[in-house]
């Protein structure tokens, strides 16, 4: 019981205490009577009031786990009886709505879970940043593009700092400053240590009352390298097509203006053939890598002897070979375990490797065919296989023009080629079959000297 109740109950029997006082002192009560009056008004007042003392405390009590409830975002676990005066009344009602508060702050934080699981997910970069340009959040992508230690803190950091590029920090801080509501976009080249495009946008969004943005950055640099690789394939394919093409124009107008000998005639018609036959040959390669590359010839393995194989490919050049003046040889292991492949894809990959090798070897020159047993490297594990090597003794490649020999249209020397009857584009169709095999692609070459086409495929376990 509160002091201020004793007080409020000692007061509030005052006046009848004192007029009972009066009474008596006149004779008009008895004073045994008026003391038990006094006495039973004292006990029933101490009774009521600790009763009320007791039901204010145990609101307080309620009022107080229902404040740790709140602060934990937890329901409140009491009830209030049937009750109907207004503080029960009232009571309810802040029970209702700290329930409607519980059931609110398990969405938000349930919103907030999503969210942060959506950021983390994201491979664009995402940065917000507060009024003043400072990071207010970041997810994992940015960090990493912006090259900060996947776990470090970086909120409250100037997010201009953090871009190197001058474009970049220049747009950043015309983004984060601006007041206007637009959203700014825009595409930049940065070195993060490799080229990278990225296109950039600005979003306004309020954070903690004040005016922020949301950067979203946005990596385009395969895009950037597909649309080159796209238009520098067409720019190719037209130069390709354009040369054979204006010669069958040419000497086919010639030929129907009428030529005064035979000889010349014939040697017309001959260059007419061998520029429709290299159309023809382009023509094909170009359906082949097409077909490829869009999966629209799945493989039909079989199993095969590859001395089988290499001998029927050197067959087939022979006469080529013979004619060239080339010596051509095949050696092979003994005990070659059989391989599953596509015969007609593995033909195709031999044969090609045949025709460069008998193409870039001169005159008097070795072509060698070898079918081993050997161990490759498949997803970083030995696995047993077999390899084909093709060993020329011809011109060689330059080292630089190795690694971009399986590009469509790569060629040392486009003339050289073109006059040998080369498309350009057999060791990019080697690559992909070679690809579709799990197998592998090794060029090794001496200029002058000769050029080792290793190839090697992966034996059944
Ligand atoms: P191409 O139809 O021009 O032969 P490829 O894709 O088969 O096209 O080869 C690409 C280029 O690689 C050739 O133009 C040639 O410059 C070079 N090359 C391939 N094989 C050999 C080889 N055995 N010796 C020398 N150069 C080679």
């Amino acid at each position: 019981m509160t002091p201020r109740l004793i007080t409020l109950i000692g007061l509030s029997l005052l006046p009848i205490t004192a007029t009972l006082i009066m009474v008596t002192a006149r004779g008009a009560v008895s004073p045994a009577l008026s003391g038990s009056v006094i006495i039973a008004s004292i006990a029933i007042g101490f009774a009521v009031a600790f009763s009320l003392s007791r039901g204010w405390a145990a609101r307080a009590e309620r009022f107080e786990a229902l404040a740790v409830s709140l602060a934990q975002h937890r329901a409140p676990s009491h009830v209030v009886g049937g009750e109907r005066d207004p503080m029960s009344l009232a009571e309810r009602h802040l029970l209702e709505t700290s329930d409607a508060l519980v059931v609110e702050f398990d969405a938000l934080e349930e919103q907030r879970e999503e969210f942060e699981a959506i950021l983390r997910s994201m491979t664009e970069a995402v940065v917000v940043t507060g009024g003043r340009g400072e990071i207010v959040l970041m997810n994992g992508a940015a960090r990493q593009l912006f090259g900060l230690a996947p776990g470090s803190n970086s909120t409250g950091r100037d997010f201009v700092e953090l871009c190197r590029d001058p474009r970049l920090q220049e747009f950043v801080a015309r983004a984060t400053t601006t007041s206007r509501g637009e959203v700014l976009n825009g595409e930049f080249v940065i070195q993060t240590p490799t080229t990278r495009h990225l296109e950039v946008s600005a979003a306004p969004v309020r954070h903690g009352g004040a005016a922020a943005r949301v950067l979203v950055f946005h990596d385009i640099t395969r895009l950037k390298l597909y649309e080159t690789a796209r238009t520098d394939f067409i720019a190719n394919l037209t130069h390709e097509l354009r040369t054979p093409l204006s010669a069958l124009c040419g000497y086919a107008e010639t030929l129907a203006k009428g030529v005064e000998d035979r000889g010349t005639e014939r040697r017309f018609l001959g260059i007419i053939d061998r520029q429709a036959q290299r159309l023809a040959r382009l023509i094909d390669d170009l359906i082949s890598l097409s077909d490829l590359e869009r999966g629209l010839t799945p493989l039909k393995l079989e199993s095969i002897e590859p001395s089988e194989l290499a001998a029927e490919i050197v067959d087939l050049v022979g006469e080529r070979a013979r004619h060239a003046e080339i010596a051509l040889e095949l050696r092979c292991a003994d005990a070659l375990p059989s391989i599953q492949a596509d015969h007609d894809r593995m033909q195709q990959v031999l044969l090609n490797l045949l025709d460069n090798a008998l193409k870039y070897t001169p005159r008097g020159g070795r072509v060698t065919t070898e079918v081993l047993a050997v161990p490759g490297g498949v997803n970083g594990k030995d696995s047993p296989g077999v390899s084909f090597k093709v060993i020329d003794t011809g011109e060689g490649i330059p080292a630089a023009d190795i690694p971009r020999l399986t590009e469509r249209f790569y060629r040392v020397d486009r003339a050289r080629s073109r006059e040998l009857g080369g498309t350009g584009l057999g060791l990019a169709i080697v690559k992909h079959i070679l690809q579709m095999h799990q197998g592998t692609l090794a060029i090794e070459s001496r200029l002058r000297e000769g050029t080792t086409v290793t190839i090697w495929l992966p034996a059944p376990t």
